[in-house]
């Protein structure tokens, strides 16, 4: 039986006010769990004046107060964290196991490290040799916009919350239709740590009914955004007339790099999850594996015979790939690969959907996919698919390897596998994407910025450039 789920308004969990509903699809079952309100422009509208009349009161809460707060947030997530977890693995269609393991942890981390980022804030001035002192404000920005993707609901809303609260901002939240559940927890979970009505505000919708008039609202002083590069322009030109604060966090087609000194097992392992983890649907993933070609036979069969032990199934069980996000972009996956084909790759593994026994029989599924055969350039190896889908490609030496990496339009992230010390910071130095890992994936640290270069986003947040972001920094210069 379906639940229904409610926007988050001045306090008040509510229905659209046009009384519509959208319908909130588990992909691993193809079954509706969730009626979700079908918010529009009206319903922006009472979000953004409550966040605006909620506004000064909580700028005005001392830090420490709304410290306390998110950390009562984190304790909050961690009661339920539970049912969290279970929430995000029925909307996504993710396993269980990983939304155990990273979605819930890491919403907590957001909340804990923020509140402490916050309390621990330091405040510059400069001496103008004693005839002048200018000392620095923070204050907050206003009414923030946040809007979130389907692949890691809870992980990303918290990621935007946490430092938009801490800062002294009010909030506007849309989560992606597609996965609404959690941040419906959330906003339970943030009325009942005791946060005043107004200052977090939820409103579900579609991205044009909802997202588009709330991002060009007069009222909303800054835009938070994560999600594709082509919504993002959107996005971007939305908030432009009124010259907002912007952050775009955007699509990726993240190369790994694997060089011929490289530990093997080690980089055969860290490829493989940078390009499984989460049905390949983390921005994150690398799903171009550029290899040195003295090693590349057998680096790419080891890669193959690993993908192929993968377990694909239902998310509650034991397995390494749940369901894809939804039926639609399980089509989008499959129209990919078979551009593939035509464009000249050989599927060496997977390249079909799986078919599991009812209740998961119309299921997402789709098998790990590896590809051989392409041009860096075809559009398979430079479009973001954002599935399970990895191609493969060989390089002579680092120029080569660099040129490949760097010659797509996004520049998200990168993962670099060598034994050679100097070689990897080379390398590193050389890629243009805003994160570089070295013999390691997705270790994530939330004091380090966090961003993309090219059309992968613009802007940073995390530690001090999401404080930067959800703050305006202001100069007082005081004559001695
Ligand atoms: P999407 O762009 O379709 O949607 C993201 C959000 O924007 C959703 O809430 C959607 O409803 C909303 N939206 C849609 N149209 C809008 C509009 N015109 N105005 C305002 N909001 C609008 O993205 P998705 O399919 O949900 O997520 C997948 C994409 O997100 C991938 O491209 C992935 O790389 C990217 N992503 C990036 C990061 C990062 O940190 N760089 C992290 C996760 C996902």
């Amino acid at each position: 039986m379906p639940i229904d789920l409610h926007n988050l308004i001045d306090g008040r969990f509510a229905p659209a006010l046009s009384g519509g509903w959208l319908e909130d699809v588990d992909p691993a079952r193809d079954e509706v769990v969730a009626r979700v309100p079908r918010s529009g422009a009206a319903d922006v509208e009472a979000a953004v004046q409550a966040a605006r009349a909620a506004g000064p009161g909580w700028a005005a809460t001392p830090v420490a107060e709304r410290a306390s707060l998110l950390e009562e947030v984190a304790r909050g997530i961690e009661r339920r964290a539970e049912e969290l977890a279970r929430l995000e693995s029925q909307d996504t269609g993710k396993p269980l196991s990983l939304a155990r393991a990273m979605d819930v942890p890491r919403a907590v981390s957001n909340f804990r490290f923020f509140a402490g980022a916050a309390r621990h804030q330091q405040a510059g001035f400069q001496d103008m040799d004693g005839k002048a002192l200018n000392y620095m404000l923070r204050s907050p920005v206003g009414v923030c916009a946040l809007i979130t993707p389907w692949n890691l609901p809870l992980y990303l809303l918290s990621w935007k919350v946490a430092p938009a609260l801490a800062m002294g901002n009010t909030v506007v939240a849309k989560p992606s239709e597609l996965t609404p559940q959690t941040a419906s927890a959330l906003a339970e979970i943030l009325t009942e740590a005791g946060l005043p009505p107004g200052v977090f505000n939820l409103v579900h919708g579609l991205g044009p009914e909802v997202g588009e008039p709330l991002v060009s609202h007069p009222l909303v002083s800054a835009v938070s955004f994560t999600g594709g590069t082509a919504t993002g322009r959107r996005v971007a030109a939305a908030a432009a007339p009124a010259f907002k604060k912007l952050s775009l966090e955007l699509g990726g087609k993240n190369p790994t790099l694997v060089f011929a000194d490289a530990d093997f097992e080690a980089a055969v392992t860290g490829a493989v999850r940078a390009a499984f983890t989460n049905q390949g649907q983390v921005c994150l993933c690398g799903s171009r594996l550029l290899v040195q070609r003295e090693i590349y036979r057998p680096f790419v069969e080891a890669v193959v015979a690993r993908v192929n032990a993968m377990r694909v199934g239902p998310p509650e069980l034991e397995v390494d790939l749940g369901a894809l996000s939804s039926r639609a972009h399980l089509e989008k996956v499959e129209q990919y690969v078979t551009l593939a084909q035509e464009e000249g790759g050989t599927v060496l593994c997977g390249g079909r959907r799986v078919t599991l026994p009812a209740p998961f029989d119309r299921g997402a599924f789709y098998a790990p996919t590896v590809i051989d055969g392409l041009s860096p350039s075809c559009r398979t190896s430079q479009e973001e698919i954002f599935g399970p889908v990895l191609t493969v490609h060989p390089f002579e030496d680092e120029e080569e390897a660099l040129s490949i990496a760097n010659g797509v339009r996004y520049g998200l992230s990168a993962s670099v596998w060598t034994r050679d010390l100097s070689r990897a910071h080379r390398v590193a130095a050389r890629l243009q994407t805003g994160m570089v890992w070295v013999n390691t994936w997705l270790l994530r640290d939330l004091r380090v910025p966090f961003g993309g270069m090219k059309e992968s986003g613009v802007g940073r947040e995390g530690g001090a450039w999401s404080l930067e972001f959800f703050s305006e920094a202001r100069n007082v210069c005081v004559s001695l």
